[in-house]
């Protein structure tokens, strides 16, 4: 098993990380996560913009070429032999003595990536999941690919201990996202999710799911929805990289429509489907 650590590709047993890398020590870095299908890498250039969006965000310097980057995760997938799973790139700001401010010195980012295989969610997808309603409780700048993720695991948490397979994240009335997906719902028609601000990561699922919607002419509005409008809504569902379009059966204690995955949302997994083909045959 082979990882990517700054820059060179190594044996994942040789991988170490100094005590003081701040990324370790402050969570101070961003991280993408893309999907591999077939041995290929699906929505790399918007997942990778993400990524120099994040670390502008933050003031991060990365030394590295987007096609660098992109050539390190095709040579990973290459000698790990990864056909379906996804590939984990984080960036932190380096390797300091421990000050909150940034380093002095023009300190270079620490860059590891590595794969790991993960199938396509086949039961979840078909059934349909449960999910648990959990006050938001994450910072202003939810935009960022930050590593600090302790709002969102705190969220995640809860959801696993009531056998739920997602948190649905809330500051007061609205509804703003999943603890690692955004949420949808699909009222008469119209697919509903909130804009993309300060309160949310604006999903590359998101975004796909948003451009099929256009290309097939499905009412997709990018407005905010309150918890009362979710428990009433006729579908829900959630995306991201690693579940896709996942039906939502269940809030709480209420059940969505009929119980079991809706039409508007089958309509959309079948587009997402077709959208992954296009992009990631062999
Ligand atoms: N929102 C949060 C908080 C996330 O962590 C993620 C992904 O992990 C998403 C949304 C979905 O983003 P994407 O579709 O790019 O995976």
């Amino acid at each position: 098993e082979k990882v990517i650590v700054n820059g060179e590709l190594i044996e994942r047993k040789d991988a170490v990380m100094d005590i003081e890398d701040r990324g370790y020590q402050f969570g101070d870095g961003i991280y993408e996560v893309i999907r591999v299908y077939n041995g290929k890498m699906y929505t790399a250039e918007e997942h990778l913009k993400r990524l120099y969006e994040s670390a502008e965000k933050i003031g991060l310097k990365i030394h590295y070429q987007k096609d660098e980057i992109k050539s390190h995760a095709a040579r990973l997938i290459d000698e790990n032999m990864l056909e379906t799973g996804i590939i984990y790139m984080q960036f932190s700001r380096g390797i300091a003595p421990r000050q909150h401010a940034f380093p002095l010195k023009d300190v270079a980012c620490s860059y590891i990536a590595y794969t790991r295989e993960m199938p396509r969610p086949e039961a979840s997808l078909d059934k349909g999941v449960k999910t648990l309603l959990v006050e938001d409780i994450r910072w202003l700048r939810c935009d960022i690919k930050s590593l600090n993720l302790l709002g969102n695991i705190l969220a995640k948490q809860k959801a696993a201990e009531s056998d739920c397979y997602e948190a649905i994240q809330h500051r007061g009335e609205i509804v703003t996202e999943g603890s690692s997906s955004n949420v949808f719902i699909v009222k008469d028609g119209t697919v509903m999710t909130h804009p993309a601000t300060n309160l949310i990561l604006n999903g590359i699922t998101r975004q796909v799911i948003q451009k099929v919607c256009a290309e097939n002419a499905v009412p997709f509005v990018e407005k905010e929805f309150t918890v009362e409008q979710l428990l009433a809504a006729d579908e829900v569902f959630l995306g991201s990289t690693t579940s896709e379009v996942m039906p939502i059966i269940q809030v709480d204690k209420t059940v969505i429509g009929e119980g079991v995955p809706g039409s508007m949302t089958r309509k959309l997994q079948e587009l997402f489907s077709q959208h992954i083909q296009k992009e990631c045959t062999l």
